[in-house]
């Protein structure tokens, strides 16, 4: 059997951050994932500042190597109204490619990993976990995104009774011709907001790659919602006619909208695994980025301590308290949106988008850039 001091289930950016802030105190970190790296994730691939800030990564750096999409902006509409763009004139944002991030994140982290390789059990054992039959953890961390093996065995059930948001989208590499006809700016990505503002429709470009598709809290017919989309911005002709409506789809959690728990005897939920994202955008990378390191930081404290079991749930109890401090109570998240009557949500989404001053102080910059919230924590910080 072999053995770990700490499992990470899941190699995306909340475990491969966990993986990083506990690899650089020398703690023995273990990251299992069931992909091999590079590999697709289902994303726009848009980050915050806030992210290369928490990781210690300098963007010119990552640029010289990855595809890095500068954003000073957003087109903003609702579906099918007047559209109003929002312009900074400088990098707020940035976009990046999911395959090239992840792979760099985890080879970054230091850690051991086990790439190609689901994890199908998961069994508590006196002493920790044993994961497959073959590896002891005295300490498991989830951060297998939605559909995560240890969330599962803390009692999560996704897709039944958890309310996600659902989403499709296809990221299409251009061709030489396609790139040349595509009307749309990578530094200003386009968001259709649906009427209810629960959802929206994107089209952001990120050097050859167009990214684009639709994410709402409704899964009903959103194949159908999201093809109409589609189709009524291509035949706007910003795109060229040749970019296909292929979708992939997906779920994932808002945070607030389910009851996960965050630490257990001997295990700890970031990222996607907790349902961390920010409601109003749906941004999850920085979210998982922040909760893994808070995570590793709970352990690596902890673990400080000794006695019998470090990883006790009231031990791990920390980092429940810290990932609420940073993203707020879990029921106030969007509380006043869900308070508005339904039926008068679509004319005040008409009418607050293209107010300039909300369009650029509360939806881009408050609500998709965070502008107000610094990282809470950082790789290389090391606390007294
Ligand atoms: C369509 C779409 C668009 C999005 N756009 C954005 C965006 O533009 N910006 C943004 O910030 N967020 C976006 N998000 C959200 C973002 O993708 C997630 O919040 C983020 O990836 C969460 O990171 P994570 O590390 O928690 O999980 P993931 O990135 O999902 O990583 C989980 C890892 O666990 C592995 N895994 C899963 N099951 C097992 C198993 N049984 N055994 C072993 N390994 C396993 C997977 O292979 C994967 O590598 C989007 C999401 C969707 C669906």
């Amino acid at each position: 059997m072999e053995t770990c001091e700490v499992l990470i289930v899941g190699g995306g950016p909340g475990g491969s951050s966990c993986a990083a802030y506990l690899a650089d105190r020398g703690i023995d970190v273990l990251v299992i994932d069931r992909e091999r790296f590079p590999r697709t994730k289902l994303c726009a691939g848009w980050v915050t500042p806030a992210v290369f800030q928490a990781l210690g990564l300098d963007p010119r750096t990552y640029a010289e190597r990855y595809t890095l999409q500068p954003i000073h902006g957003f087109r903003i509409a609702v579906m099918g109204r007047r559209v109003r763009e929002v312009n900074y004139g400088h990098a707020v944002s940035y976009g990046i490619v999911r395959s090239e991030f992840d792979t760099d994140l985890l080879a970054r982290s230091g850690a051991c990993v086990r790439s190609g390789e689901p994890v199908q059990s998961i069994e508590r054992a006196r002493t920790g976990w044993v994961v497959n039959g073959t590896i002891h953890a005295r300490v498991v961390v989830g951060a297998g995104g939605h559909f995560c093996p240890v969330a599962r065995a803390l009692g999560a059930k996704p897709g039944r009774g958890e309310h996600a948001v659902y989403a499709r989208e296809n990221e299409h590499r251009m061709s030489t011709e396609e790139t040349q006809a595509c009307a749309l700016r990578g530094t200003i990505p386009e968001l259709h907001f649906s009427p209810d503002l629960k959802g929206y429709g994107w089209c952001f470009r990120k050097g050859r790659y167009l990214n684009y598709g639709l994410g709402h809290e409704d899964s009903a017919s959103l194949p159908q919602r999201t093809n109409t989309f589609f189709e009524t911005y291509r035949a706007s002709g910003r795109i060229p006619a040749t970019i296909p409506a292929r979708f992939h789809g997906h779920a994932y959690l808002l945070y607030g909208s389910s009851e996960r728990p965050f630490v257990s005897d001997r295990a700890l939920l970031v990222g996607d695994a907790a349902g961390l994202a920010y409601p109003q955008s749906g941004e999850g990378i920085r979210t998982a980025v922040e909760s893994g390191l808070l995570a590793g930081r709970a352990i690596a404290a902890t673990r400080q301590t000794g006695g019998e079991n470090p990883y006790s749930a009231d031990r791990l109890a920390p980092y429940a308290a810290e990932l609420r401090r940073r993203f707020g109570s879990p029921h106030g998240a969007n509380y006043w949106l869900k308070r508005l009557p339904q039926s008068l949500l679509p004319g005040i989404a008409g009418k607050l988008l293209t107010t300039r001053w909300f369009a650029q102080e509360i939806l881009i910059g408050r609500w998709f850039l965070a502008r107000h919230e610094d990282a809470s924590i950082q790789r290389g910080h090391h606390p007294h």
